[in-house]
């Protein structure tokens, strides 16, 4: 290679988001700017990590070195703050995806997040969205990345002040691994000082299990450099899980579950896991990816094996490091070991354990975990049936009783003796289904219906039929059942059903004529107290919101017939039957019976079924209205 190529400079543009993300990181008015170092000895921390797991198999790679570690070096004369380390190291390919081409998930979420936050402190949580690298523009107006790849024989060099553009250029460094050199900005003139980058190390990054070095005449190493899991429960404080927890989970609140054992007999291992205490950004990212990293004997393997931890405990963050697994095999192979088996098992069933011992012992604890998490672990309730009476156990739901929150167990406390269903309602949000028409006899009777209001919800109730011997049931449904029930509890709708009948005979057959292609059928109502009408779904069919969902998703392409039902207690209703009896009757409640629909439709969150005829009916029966008070 001739020596001309080999200073070529390659000009690259930071990908759009990037570059918005740099401009905030810049211009960030934050105060804790140190956060950058953790950043930065977090990923050296990584790189000597995945070396470790590759040199197993390859040793050569780092025959020349064996001491993984990260040195932090000042230099005063030309205000530069090194981080370096023999990690795994970036080639050319990587350097430039990684540090500026391709954006990762957590840019945007980034983006948005600060965008609409006044607060300046977000940019702290940097780590958190993958993209902590970036942090160091806030205390740096040039950034260098020197970096060799184990066993390349290349080296690379990344420039930027992060305005726009950054080069790759050759290098000619030596050894492997990565130099991150900050060009300090004049105002962060005191991350020069030696004493300043000791207590920040050791505020943050003590827990990282490679040694970390500070150059200069006295060189020692600043932090413990062992892992933490391996150390005793009882060696181990409450900040440093807490400063575990925030690298390994990429995480900066306080954990709100802690579970470290080491698990004797058969099979050998540690976990430490720990569970977060607000909702990661992206918890419900298509991927359903868990953080659990898998160690075998202190050497990382990977933080990529669906298989350790199920999609509905994705929010499970930490460690598993095992003394039986094989380092030797490949990962997908690893995978599938009847040992990662049984180890996933043990996690569900402990962490299951903890997570009702909380649910017992500090119930408003409790509570917030479930507002975060709840629909994550209700997927497991169809995923993994095995553990579905465990996670009805500590299901919480709202409900039409007053009370704040309840678990089925109190529901069916509750429930009438003569009721052999678990009510409930699925809809988008509280204040809405509340009101629904379906729900108002079972207000009045006070008969307990679950709110179910998030999208997971529809799923389960569609695959799940019951619970300790009573069915689910959904109040949009027609239910012999519910009719019985109504009229077993209730005082005041207790009429004669025949004669209710004989009375509407009339109405019923005339809107069946009037309605026949729009509607399965008309019945009168045991479940309407206040409104004149409602839709509900044939006993067979799909719970009617569950429906309407699955056709905006595309995935039906159009909805079953309903039910019209119509309340003979209703003042309306009474008028209109009175005079379908008439002769001519049924020509002349043509419009109403339409009208009828249409705004039980509407109660549905549904359009009228043709909006121009629609006002034409209601003018004229507006204008009939007036009419008769002239
Ligand atoms: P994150 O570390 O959360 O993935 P960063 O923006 O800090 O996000 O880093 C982006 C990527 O750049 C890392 O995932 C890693 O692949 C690579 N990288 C950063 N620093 C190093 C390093 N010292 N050695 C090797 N690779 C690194």
């Amino acid at each position: 290679m001739n020596k001309k190529t080999d200073i070529t400079e390659e000009k690259h543009s930071f990908q759009a988001e990037v570059s918005k993300l740099l401009h905030i990181v810049a211009n960030s008015l934050y105060s804790d700017k140190e956060v950058f170092l953790r950043e930065l000895i977090s990923n050296s921390s990584d790189a000597c990590d995945k070396l470790r797991y590759e040199s197993v198999t390859k040793p050569d790679l780092i025959s020349d070195d064996v001491k993984f570690r990260i040195e932090i070096e000042v230099d005063e004369k030309n205000k530069t703050l090194t981080v370096s380390d023999n990690g795994i190291g970036m080639n050319k390919a990587e350097l430039t995806e990684n540090l500026g081409t391709i954006a990762r998930s957590g840019t945007s979420a980034f983006v948005e997040m600060t965008s609409d936050n006044e607060n300046h402190d977000d940019v702290s949580l940097i780590g958190q969205f993958g993209v902590g690298f970036y942090a160091t523009f806030m205390v740096s107006k040039k950034v260098e990345v020197i970096s060799k790849k184990a066993g390349s024989n290349e080296s690379w060099r990344w420039i930027s002040d992060g305005l726009g553009d950054f080069t790759i250029q050759k290098s000619n460094r030596e050894i492997r691994g990565t130099s991150v050199i900050l060009h300090l900005k004049k105002e962060e003139k005191k991350f020069l000082d030696k004493t300043e980058l000791k207590v920040i190390v050791k505020k943050y990054s003590d827990h990282i299990g490679v040694p970390i070095i500070i150059k200069g005449e006295k060189e020692e190493e600043v932090n413990s450099a062992s892992a933490l899991w391996t150390r005793q429960k009882s060696e181990v404080s409450k900040d440093q899980y807490k400063d575990f927890y925030h690298h390994v989970g990429q995480s900066f609140d306080d954990p709100w579950l802690t579970l470290h054992s080491k698990v004797e007999g058969k099979i050998e291992y540690t976990l430490l896991l720990f569970i977060p205490s607000i909702k990661p950004f992206d918890l419900f990212d298509p991927a359903r990816k868990h953080n659990v990293k898998l160690y075998v004997k202190k050497v990382f393997v990977t933080d990529q094996m669906p298989g350790l931890v199920p999609p509905y405990l994705r929010f499970l963050k930490g460690v598993v490091d095992s003394e039986d697994l094989n380092l030797n095999i490949s990962r997908e192979v690893l995978q599938s070991s009847p040992l990662v088996l049984k180890i996933r098992k043990d996690i569900i069933k402990r962490i299951f354990k903890e997570i009702k011992k909380k649910s017992e012992k500090e119930p408003d604890q409790f509570l917030s975990f479930w507002k975060n998490f709840g629909a994550v672990l209700k997927e497991g309730l169809y995923e993994e049936p095995e553990m579905r009476n465990d996670i009805f156990n500590i299901a919480k739901f709202r409900t039409t009783n007053k009370c704040e929150w309840t678990t089925l167990d109190e529901y069916i406390e509750r429930k009438k003796d003569t009721q052999n269903d678990i009510f409930y309602i699925t809809g988008e949000n509280e204040e809405t289904i509340i009101k629904s028409p379906q729900l108002e006899a079972f207000i009045s009777n006070n008969i307990e219906v679950l709110l179910l209001t998030e999208s997971i919800d529809s799923f389960w109730t569609n695959l799940i039929t019951d619970y300790k011997n009573l069915n689910f049931k959904s109040v949009t449904q027609s239910s012999q059942e519910l009719n019985s029930i109504i009229e077993g509890s209730s005082k005041k709708n207790k009429i004669d059903e025949d004669k209710l009948d004989q009375d509407n005979n009339s109405l019923l057959a005339l809107l069946k004529l009037n309605l026949k292609d729009q509607v399965k059928d008309v019945r009168i109502s045991k479940r309407l107290v206040e409104s004149p009408v409602c839709l509900i779904a044939d006993e067979d069919s799909m719970d009617m919101n569950v429906e309407k969902l699955l056709q905006q998703q595309g995935r039906i392409s159009e909805v079953s017939k309903k039910i019209l039902e119509i309340n003979p207690n209703h003042e309306l209703l009474k008028s209109i039957s009175k005079i379908s009896k008439e002769k001519g009757g049924a020509k002349s409640l043509e419009d109403i019976s339409f009208l009828l629909l249409d705004q039980a439709r509407i109660l549905e969150g549904d359009p009228p079924l043709d909006a121009q005829l629609f006002a034409k009916r209601l003018s004229r029966a507006m204008l009939s209205g007036i009419e008769i008070k002239k």
